[in-house]
C-alpha cells in the first residue's frame, strides 16, 4: 500500500482530533453554544459512541457498554457483532487512530519529557494485568446479570454486598468512564452547586476516590510512558489484543529491505507499544495483539521495510 510516509503522523493527528470531537460532541456544544441533543438518536443506535450525554449507557465505550449490558442480564449481540467485524476488517486501528483515551495519552507523551520504556520482563508481566482485570470484571458482572433474571433474592443480597462495585462495576476499571462521564459530571456539579456540597460525589465512596487518584497517576505516567493505560489496563485493549491475529489487516516487514536490529532497530525504538517487531515473523506482525496500527514504525523506517497487508 502506497502511503507517503511523512504524512502518516499528520493524518493520524487530524483523524484523532476529529474523532475526539465527534465522540465527545458536548465539546462542540460548549464552544459554539449550541444544542446537539438531537444527536442522541444516533447514540441510541450506537450507544458505544458515548459521552456524558448518552441516555442509554453509563459506560463510555464499546466494552464498557458490553459489560454494563451483561450486568443488567442482557447480551448485546449487535454490539458484539459490530465489535468483531470492526476488529476483523480494521484490526486495532480504532486504538491507534480513533480512541479518545489514546489521543489524550499521545498528546501527553509529546509534552517534552523523554519517553521511557519499561524493562522487557517487567513489560511482559505488566501486559497480563489487563487480562486479570477482565477476569475480575467477569467475576463481578456475570453473577449480577444471571441472578437478575433467575434469583432476585440472591441478586439483591449480592448487590448489597458489592456496594459501590455493583453500581458501577465497569466504571472502576475504565479510564474513559472517569474522564468522559464521572469527571464532566463532577465539574458540572461543582459549577452548579459550588456553595453546597459540590465535591460530595468525589468523597462519597472510598472506591470512587481511590480510582480517581489512581487514574490521575496513570494519566501522569502517560507523559513518560506512552500509552501506559492501553498497554496494561484497557479492557478494550485486552479483548482486541486476543482477536488481533485473526484480522485481515496486519503489518508486514520485508526481509529484503530490513537491515535488522544491530544496524538499525529504529522501528522498535519509536513504537509506543514496545512491540518487539524484529522478533516477529516477516509475513505479518501484531506484537501478540499489542500493535495498534499507529504506523510510527512504518513512518520512521529508513529502508521502507514495513508495509500494510490486507487479506
Ligand atoms: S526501522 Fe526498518 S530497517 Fe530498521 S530494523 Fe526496523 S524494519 Fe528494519
Ligand atoms: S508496531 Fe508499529 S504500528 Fe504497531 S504500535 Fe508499534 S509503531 Fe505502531
Amino acid at each position: 500500500m502506497d502511503i507517503s510516509n511523512y504524512k502518516i503522523s499528520i493524518w493520524r493527528r487530524i483523524v484523532q482530533i476529529i474523532a475526539f470531537i465527534v465522540i465527545n460532541y458536548v465539546i462542540i456544544e460548549a464552544i459554539f453554544s449550541i444544542n446537539l441533543k438531537s444527536f442522541e438518536v444516533f447514540l441510541k443506535a450506537l450507544p458505544f459512541l458515548n459521552s456524558p450525554r448518552n441516555p442509554l449507557s453509563k459506560g463510555a465505550g464499546f466494552v464498557e457498554y458490553l459489560f454494563y449490558s451483561m450486568a443488567k442480564g442482557e447480551f448485546p449481540f449487535f454490539i458484539i457483532a459490530l465489535f468483531l467485524l470492526f476488529i476483523l476488517f480494521t484490526n486495532r486501528f480504532f486504538c491507534g487512530w480513533i480512541c479518545p483515551i489514546g489521543t489524550i495519552q499521545d498528546g501527553l507523551s509529546t509534552l517534552g519529557a523523554k519517553n521511557k520504556t519499561v524493562k522487557k520482563e517487567t513489560h511482559e508481566n505488566l501486559l497480563k494485568f489487563k487480562y486479570f482485570l477482565i477476569v475480575l470484571l467477569l467475576i463481578i458482572i456475570v453473577p449480577l446479570g444471571i441472578t437478575k433474571t433467575t434469583d432476585i433474592a440472591f441478586h439483591n443480597d449480592y448487590k448489597e454486598n458489592l456496594g459501590s462495585w455493583a453500581e458501577q462495576p465497569v466504571g472502576f476499571f475504565s479510564l474513559s468512564e472517569y474522564i468522559f462521564v464521572f469527571f464532566p459530571n463532577l465539574m458540572t456539579e461543582i459549577f452548579e452547586n459550588w456553595e453546597q456540597t459540590a465535591l460530595e460525589p468525589l468523597f462519597s465512596d472510598f472506591w470512587v476516590f481511590f480510582f480517581f487518584l489512581f487514574y490521575l497517576i496513570v494519566i501522569m505516567l502517560a507523559i513518560f510512558y506512552p500509552r501506559v493505560y492501553c498497554k496494561y489496563m484497557c479492557p478494550f485493549g485486552a479483548i482486541a489484543a486476543r482477536l488481533s491475529r485473526y484480522s485481515f489487516l496486519k503489518l508486514t516487514r520485508s526481509p529484503v529491505r530490513c537491515v535488522g536490529r544491530a544496524d538499525c532497530g529504529i522501528c522498535e525504538r519509536v513504537c509506543p507499544k514496545q512491540v518487539r517487531i524484529l522478533d516477529e515473523p516477516y509475513e505479518f506482525f501484531t506484537g501478540n495483539g499489542e500493535c495498534n496500527l499507529c504506523l510510527r514504525c512504518k513512518e520512521k523506517c529508513p529502508h521502507n521495510a514495513i508495509d500494510i497487508r490486507f487479506g
